[in-house]
């Protein structure tokens, strides 16, 4: 085993790595950015190096410097994590030619994986089932577009070096095809620097099943299926373990199918093999086919340690430090189920737009794995991927380790920037889902119910008020009396758009009456904590001037002084504001354009993917107040609309 390795990551797979090689005694050095300073993995590992700035070109993508910093701390091996350099053979060669042990496959065979087309012929060679599809070196946008046509629509084109969804595109008919293409190749140029595509049939009704690798660079074994069907925008949501409706056969037909595809490649460490899989109505051994395979740890790794037993790091480490693989076929079972979700920064009634800020109060649930990069007062900034945790649940079956996702979803507190917290709880009580019933189309069907956010009441209102008030906890008996009176206090709230001003009447210590507008909220502390008519109230944070109460939905409101109110602008209806700090990659429109509500105006890049700015009402552009390329705030003005009166 070694006895010092590199971690060429941050967040939470670089503390998961971390905390691994901790238990094997293996000491561990962080490398970080100027904004990773203070980061938890910093504070984990043994050792840290810093190796340059926040941008993660100038980071966490910087092989040499990571090489340097290895070779100056003694470390032997390096290990990659996941996204930045893992999946980048160059940097395997680095590290191997600086006499360091890369903790994951060789260059050759991440090459093999690399772009999704060789990636496809190869594994059609070893005799796996593939997509039908096109996936040759020809380019041309006729051609392509003739292809489409043959293999048939609906075809979706993706980017041959994508990832996470990036540089893919449906297509339902061929008058489509074209601007598909042209938006998928800009955003795969965007992501990847590289344009190229190759075309498949879509396959309705999809669930994408993967199987978990681990080979020691000739032979492999499979940990099992997972299924990450529940998607949205080819993005993985909540994945889990094994795949609901499996059979004992189909699951035999696929990992023998993905320990051949690692075998061919001669793949050493963990891997994953991607099939679509044809989810029409029962799973059939015949109806799968090869997608893509991950040379690297994936994220939702987890649910396969749980139904294992398996720490996937450790077996990282020991094959790479040279040992045999740690079991062999037979001696690996699945026991009980697991899920995990994905709990990140973001703004889901916007539209799932990555939200920044500080996460001024933060509390993970009990009874639950989290995996998190993250603690209470950490920013969440622009330039990584806005993930804050994830939570993993066992249970001895899929409808125990649903519930006890349900409570560990309900019990995490989070207050200071938004999150998809409600989201999550929303599908995790979707019955479809709870039924089992998973495809990659379910969150987009059903989205609106699943983004509808829970009432805020006025019970919720009444326990702000008395949040914001000092009235909630110890108080003396006689607190509140005024000659015999009852005391009336008054406290100004805002909640989102709507303001309200809450009179609250001090009965007792523990017994207040408070106004909500024409409702009268009855709040009462009992024993067992404050109710508020028949609710019992949720979790509460006060943090400065701003009250978040937890549960389903994490609801935040400001306290106001009263004399402050109306300074606040509200936002006009005539500017398209930056939704995000970002570039501005094209602008579509110009002054004097007349442009109807939803028309493109403007691309804005962020995160690395393409947010398009629509118009967010009929009317005439006024003034172009930003130009291409420029590097924008969020809320910054970009586009200007003629008022109204104007047009008039
Ligand atoms: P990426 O590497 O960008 O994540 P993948 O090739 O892994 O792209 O595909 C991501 C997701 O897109 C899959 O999980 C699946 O939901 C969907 N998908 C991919 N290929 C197909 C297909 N041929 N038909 C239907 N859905 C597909």
């Amino acid at each position: 085993m070694f006895t010092k390795i590199l971690i060429a990551n941050r967040g939470e797979i670089a503390c998961r790595v971390i905390e691994t090689a901790r238990q094997l005694g293996v000491a561990t050095v962080a490398v970080y950015s100027d904004a990773d300073r203070d980061a938890k993995h910093v504070a984990l590992a043994d050792e840290a190096v810093h190796i340059g700035g926040a941008a993660p070109a100038e980071s966490y993508l910087r092989g040499e410097r990571i090489v340097e910093a290895a070779l100056a701390t003694g470390a032997q091996a390096i290990h990659p994590g996941y996204g930045f350099l893992s999946e980048n053979p160059e940097f395997v060669e680095m590290v191997e030619t600086a006499g360091l042990v890369f903790i994951g496959p060789s260059a050759s065979a991440i090459r093999k994986m690399g772009l999704k087309d060789a990636a496809k012929a190869l594994m059609q060679e070893a005799g796996i089932p593939v997509v039908p599809g096109y996936h040759g070196d020809a380019q041309d946008p006729v051609f392509l577009a003739q292809q489409a046509a043959k293999i048939g629509y609906p075809v979706l084109i993706k980017a041959v070096a994508g990832g996470g969804g990036k540089g893919m595109r449906l297509v339902e008919e061929p008058a489509a095809f074209s601007a598909a293409l042209e938006s998928a190749q800009g955003e795969a140029t965007t992501a990847f620097g590289n344009a190229d595509v190759l075309i498949e049939k879509y396959i309705q009704h999809p669930r994408h099943i993967e199987v978990q690798v681990f080979g020691d660079g000739e032979r492999a074994v499979h940990l099992f299926e997972r299924d990450c069907s529940l998607q949205r925008r080819h993005q993985k949501v909540i994945e889990e373990a094994p795949a609901p409706g499996m059979t004992e056969k189909m699951r035999a037909v696929m990992g023998q199918a993905a320990v051949r595809a690692a075998e061919a490649i001669g793949y050493r460490g963990a891997g994953t093999v991607e099939f679509i899989v044809d989810g029409n109505d029962s799973l059939r051994a015949d109806g799968f086919w090869f997608m893509e395979m991950n040379t690297r740890l994936q994220v939702e790794h987890p649910v396969t340690e749980a139904i294992t037993g398996v720490d996937l790091v450790e077996w990282q480490l020991r094959v790479a430090s040279g040992e045999a693989l740690p079991a062999t076929q037979e001696w690996l079972t699945i026991t009980g189920h697991s899920f995990e979700v994905r709990l990140y920064a973001e703004d889901v009634p916007k539209g799932f737009l990555p939200a920044t800020g500080t996460l001024e109060h933060l509390v993970f649930p009990q009874g639950a794995r989290v995996d998190s990069g993250v603690q209470s007062g950490d920013a969440i900034s622009p330039f990584y991927d806005p993930m804050i945790a994830k939570i993993i649940t066992h249970g001895a079956s899929r409808e125990i380790a649903l519930g006890k996702m349900q409570q560990a979803i309900g019990a995490c507190q989070i207050a200071g920037l938004q999150t998809n917290l409600a989201f999550l709880g929303a599908l995790c009580r979707h019955e479809g889902f709870a039924r089992g019933e998973v495809d990659t189309g379910l969150i987009a069907r059903d989205l609106e119910a699943l983004v509808q956010e829970p009432e805020v009441t006025p019970q919720h209102w009444a326990q702000a008020a008395l949040a914001g008030l000092g009235l909630m906890g110890e108080v003396a008996p006689e607190t509140g009396f005024a000659l015999w009176q009852p005391l009336t206090w008054s406290i100004n709230l805002q909640q989102e758009e709507e303001h309200r001003e809450i009179a609250v009447t001090v009965q007792s210590a523990v017994h207040h009456e408070v106004d909500v507008g024409e409702t009268r909220v009855r709040a009462q502390r009992l024993a067992a904590g404050w109710r508020f008519d028949e609710a019992h109230a949720p979790a509460q944070v006060m943090i400065g001037d701003e009250i978040t109460l937890f549960g389903p939905r994490a609801v935040t409101f400001t306290r106001h002084d009263p004399l402050a109110r109306g300074t606040e602008e509200a936002g006009t209806g005539n500017v398209v504001e930056a939704p995000m700090p970002g570039l501005v990659k094209a602008v579509f429109a110009s002054a004097g354009q007349v442009v109807t509500k939803g028309d493109r105006l403007a691309i804005l890049e962020a995160m690395k993917m393409e947010h398009t700015l629509l118009a967010m009402r009929d009317g005439v552009i006024s003034d172009i107040l930003v130009n291409e390329g420029a590097q924008v705030e969020a809320g910054a003005a970009l586009i200007a609309l003629e008022t109204e009166e104007d047009t008039q």
